[in-house]
């Protein structure tokens, strides 16, 4: 059976996989990210034994540039418009890489385990991202960062996003953002993780931090479904993990917002694949390209 062999490339670590056709894992690794993206990323590969493997995916925290077959991962500096196909090719044997998004890599591996043709992936952690399968295909878009709904405008213009722009999802829903505007109303916790557990003993300033962030997240899945006539989106990342804290209000927002008469049955699933759907998608990116 053919195999495939899938990376995912992190802010902190680097996950790759042997994965076969029939969906299952020969063989796994994960190292953390030293001061030396390039040789982690050597270091990783050495790790596998690439007989029988035909292609290459890989899924990386963005920008990605797709024409450049590049990314410039916000959490490693050290990368600025790195040729990671170029690079992994040469590390593998020439074999031929296919490159996607990271969460467009979620969307896909989500796509490949459930046989949901059309749906969003939204990654809501750090930061929040998101990808698109349209009709069974991921969509990258003209220079690979499609469904970025992180940066869709949901806000007031006196929230300013580090983008440029103002009112984005990530500055509302994003871990560090609803920390932020918690803290803003003097509740003195550390991080996303302490917040959720907050959520869910029920101090207010966590709920309404969480209803409040979901309500942003809300309104982008809805206007996206609303685009695209999405039926499905699935939702994963650090801060999903909290479970009900989140998909309770997140899912009465979706209700809510949904207006129109093709909306009615949108579903917001957790994801099924938790931290490995991203290689799952880059797996499958691979054998499409294959
Ligand atoms: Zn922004």
């Amino acid at each position: 059976m053919s195999a495939v062999f899938a990376v995912d490339i992190g802010g902190t670590k680097f996950a790759g996989a042997v994965v076969r056709a029939d969906r299952t894992i020969a063989d796994r690794a994960e190292v953390p990210v030293g001061a030396d993206p390039t040789a982690t990323l050597a270091a990783l590969v050495a790790r596998f034994d690439l007989t029988g493997v035909t292609g290459v995916g890989v899924g990386s925290a963005g920008p990605v540039h797709l024409d450049l077959g590049a990314v410039s991962p916000v959490n490693i500096p050290a990368w600025r418009r790195f040729p990671i196909t170029a690079v992994l090719a040469d590390l593998t044997g020439g074999r031929p890489v296919a490159l996607a998004g990271d969460a467009q890599c979620m969307a896909l591996g989500e796509h490949w385990h459930a046989d949901i043709p059309t749906l969003l992936g939204v990654v809501v952690s750090t930061g929040v991202g998101g990808g698109l399968v349209l009709d069974g295909a991921p969509y990258l878009g003209r220079t690979g960062n499609a469904g970025h709904i992180g940066h869709i405008a949901v806000g007031r213009d006196d929230e300013p996003c580090p983008c440029g722009a103002f009112g984005c999802v990530e500055r509302l829903a994003s871990g560090p953002g609803m920390v932020r505007w918690a803290a803003g109303l003097g509740w003195t916790g550390t991080d996303a993780r302490a917040l959720a557990a907050d959520a869910a003993r029920g101090v207010p300033v966590a709920r309404q931090a969480f209803a409040r962030g979901a309500d942003a997240l809300a309104a982008a899945i809805v206007n996206t479904a609303t685009l695209f006539d999405l039926h499905t989106a699935v939702v994963g990342g650090g801060v999903a993990a909290a479970g009900p804290v989140l998909f309770d209000p997140l899912r009465a927002a979706v209700a809510r917002r949904s207006g129109i008469g093709f909306l009615h049955d949108l579903t917001v699933l957790p994801t099924a694949l938790g931290r490995d759907a991203g290689l799952y998608g880059a797996a499958a990116l691979a054998l499409a390209r294959a």
